[in-house]
């Protein structure tokens, strides 16, 4: 939370642009003082991209503005340098890491999408006679469970210094995958398997059906929880998640939304028996509690796909610290140069 609250005033103080160096705000220099007193003073000694053009700032003073677009090198360092660079956690690999989390949620988002096909199709050929689902569709729905969760392999040990309770609680995530995706086999290739309409059909879904579904539910659950703690550790890694630009609430949010698509079967499951009006009040509210907690949970996956996509090229090379760019020693200037 502590961080949190850092944020905001990284913000504004970047969109207010030109903050004068005798208006540093105590509290800043109260976090570190040595660092951003002599900050004022200093030039940049290392290499430093101005944020509006791309000229290296290097050898400028954070007084000075960029020689190439006028911006305020102040402006850039506030934009790119991460004060919390220092400590971070070095990757043991850092692209691999960046990608598998890219392959881990789009997998997964796949996975989802083709789930929506076969039920679609399903939808379409109990209304209009039309099934246009191709039969390979609940085995890409498999195969991309399981790319997803290679994927996930990154999240177990992303760097050395992550503690073991995380470590072991990525590795029960991943291994989530494995029941989740026999059971998706399951439900697909057997349950579903010569049956025209398995949901849409007149005795609605079977026992069997919600129960398997149930499972589903209770696993993508298991991979939620599990895989959460190190996935944040590496999102709170990139200045974009700590200014605010990446929602970090995504796991669950995901989360919540596969629990009220269970609360739905969950119904069915208690439910089984009640005829006549109220029963059909009671399917109606399953439906509509799947439909809801699906179209979330999809939802759901296209956030963490671009959240992913957003860390990527933050997590494959380290952040900029302030002792990148600046001595320790602060070299005293002209007031002119
Ligand atoms: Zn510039």
């Amino acid at each position: 939370m502590g961080v949190a609250g850092v944020a905001p005033r990284w913000v504004d103080r970047m969109s207010g642009n030109c903050v004068e160096p005798g208006q540093q705000e105590p509290e800043q220099s109260g976090n570190a003082p040595r660092a951003w007193t002599s900050v004022l003073a200093s030039e940049l000694t290392g290499d430093l991209p101005c944020v509006r053009c791309g000229y290296n700032l290097r050898g400028l003073s954070i007084r000075e503005l960029c020689p190439e677009c006028r911006a305020p090198v102040r402006a850039t360092i506030l934009a790119l340098v991460d004060p919390k660079a220092g400590e971070l956690k070095v990757l043991t690999r850092p692209r691999l890491t960046a990608w598998g989390l890219v392959v881990w949620s789009i997998a997964a988002l796949l996975a989802a999408l083709g789930s929506w096909v076969i039920r679609l199709s399903e939808l379409s050929l109990s209304w209009l006679d039309v099934s246009w689902s191709p039969a390979w569709m609940g085995r890409l729905v498999v195969g991309m469970t399981l790319v997803s969760g290679l994927g996930a392999m990154v999240l177990i040990r992303p760097y050395p210094a992550l503690g073991r309770g995380r470590q072991v609680r990525a590795i029960g995530g991943v291994l989530a995958y494995i029941p989740l995706a026999l059971l998706l086999w399951y439900l697909f290739m057997r349950v579903d398997s010569g049956r025209a309409l398995p949901v849409f059909g007149a005795g609605g879904q079977d026992g069997v059906r919600v129960l398997v579904r149930l499972g589903i539910g209770a696993m993508l659950a298991l991979v939620i929880l599990g895989l959460r703690p190190t996935a944040r550790a590496l999102a709170m890694r990139s200045v974009v998640v700590r200014t605010g630009k990446v929602d970090r609430q995504s796991l669950l949010a995901l989360l919540g939304a596969v629990g009220i698509a269970a609360a739905g079967d969950l119904l069915r499951l208690l439910t089984p028996e009640v005829r006549g009006p109220v029963g059909q009040a009671l399917h109606t509210g399953e439906i509509v509690l799947v439909a809801v907690g699906s179209v979330l949970v999809t939802i759901g996956l296209v956030g963490i796909v671009i959240d992913c996509l957003r860390l990527r090229p933050t997590l494959a090379r380290p952040g900029i610290g302030i002792a990148d760019i600046l001595d320790e020693t602060p070299i005293k200037r002209g007031a002119k140069r």
